[in-house]
């Protein structure tokens, strides 16, 4: 690159992307995108959070260039990926959801392999220095299949690494691996996006998301539900469920000012509120002046899979989602 070349505003952009899988003949074909746009800005730190089935890696696959899409459009670092697929891909280091492990090398020569791949010359080559940033040195010449799966996975993020790509996609880098290198890894990640390098990541944990991500997109069943900057993404999520078993049984539920009961198992009910906005002692008290006797009471954090349906219940552009 020049110095003249203007820099992307945008690392990826990807508009009505879709993908159906042909399937097989039990399986039949499947829709995995149903035309996802997304933006992902020039340095950000950015979050692709759903449950599994959700799209995530199709889109990342997608855009590494492993799986055709559809239809739809994509483009990483302006590149689009039908027109300039060597460009797209030279901007882009993706760390696959599975470990693959090259069995026949060392992590330096899996390094040094993947530099030829990507036409790397040897004096811009930096084996080395990512095996130090991914503290792998004193591994740097045993056998692959002697590394724990957590330095495999580092290995793998220093493989996607090597022709230094303004943009570095981590699919799923956290599962399976352990706490002391999850920070390890994080703290690695914030280092080379402070250093410019735009990260998109997916997850299906929102802490994860939440700790790390400037803005976060929610996918659900190929689509994308909610795009936002993670503090407002959050105020939005932050529902809690209180379920309330009644003293006897009622016939009917409950109508509560200002909440909604919705039923549960075993002649309990559960009550959704916003934690921002009101209380336990509020929802206790609208179930009280409903005339119902409490027996018990719990409260819980709506699960993932909730939160998606209701955000996606919410907006009236997307059909109805179905459970399959
Ligand atoms: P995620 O990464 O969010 O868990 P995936 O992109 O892996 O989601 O999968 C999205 C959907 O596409 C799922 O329903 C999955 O079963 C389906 N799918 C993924 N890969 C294939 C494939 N090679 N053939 C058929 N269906 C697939
Ligand atoms: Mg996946």
């Amino acid at each position: 690159m020049t110095a003249s070349t203007a820099l992307p505003a945008n690392a990826i952009e990807v508009r009505g992307l879709e993908k159906t899988y042909a399937g097989n003949k039990k399986s039949g074909p499947k829709t995995a995108l149903h035309g996802v746009d997304l933006v992902v800005p020039r340095g950000s730190m950015f979050g692709l959070l759903g449950p599994n089935g959700a799209g995530k890696s199709t889109l990342i696959n997608i855009l590494a260039g492993v799986v055709n899409k559809t239809g739809g459009t994509a483009a990483v670092w302006g590149r689009d990926i039908d027109a300039d697929p060597r460009g797209a891909r030279a901007a882009l280091g993706v760390v696959p959801q599975e470990i693959v492990a090259d069995v026949f090398f060392t992590p330096r020569e899996a390094l040094e392999v993947q530099a030829g791949f990507y036409g790397v010359p040897s004096n811009e080559r930096r084996s080395d220095e990512l095996l130090a940033a991914l503290g792998l040195s004193d591994k740097a010449n045993a056998y692959v299949r002697a590394l724990s799966g957590g330095m495999k996975r580092r290995l793998m993020v220093a493989k996607a690494l090597v022709h230094a790509p303004p943009v570095l996609i981590l699919d799923e880098p956290t599962a399976g691996v352990d706490v002391e290198l999850r920070r390890q890894l994080w703290e690695y990640v914030r280092k080379i996006n402070a250093e410019g390098v735009t990260i998109l990541l997916t997850t299906h944990y929102l802490e994860e998301a939440q700790e790390l991500c400037d803005t976060i997109a929610i996918v659900n069943r190929g689509r994308v539900v909610a795009c936002e900057p993670t503090p407002q993404l959050l105020r939005r999520l932050d529902t809690r469920n209180v379920v309330v078993t009644p003293e006897s049984e009622l016939t009917a539920l409950p109508k509560l000012k200002g909440f909604e009961a919705v039923a549960r198992p075993n002649g309990a009910f559960a009550v959704s509120y916003k934690k921002g906005q009101s209380s336990v002692e509020q929802v206790l008290a609208a179930v009280r002046a409903a005339g119902v006797t409490i027996a018990d009471i719990t409260t819980e954090d709506p699960d993932l899979e909730d939160v998606f349906l209701a955000l996606t219940y919410g907006d009236p552009d997307q059909p109805e989602p179905t459970r399959d």
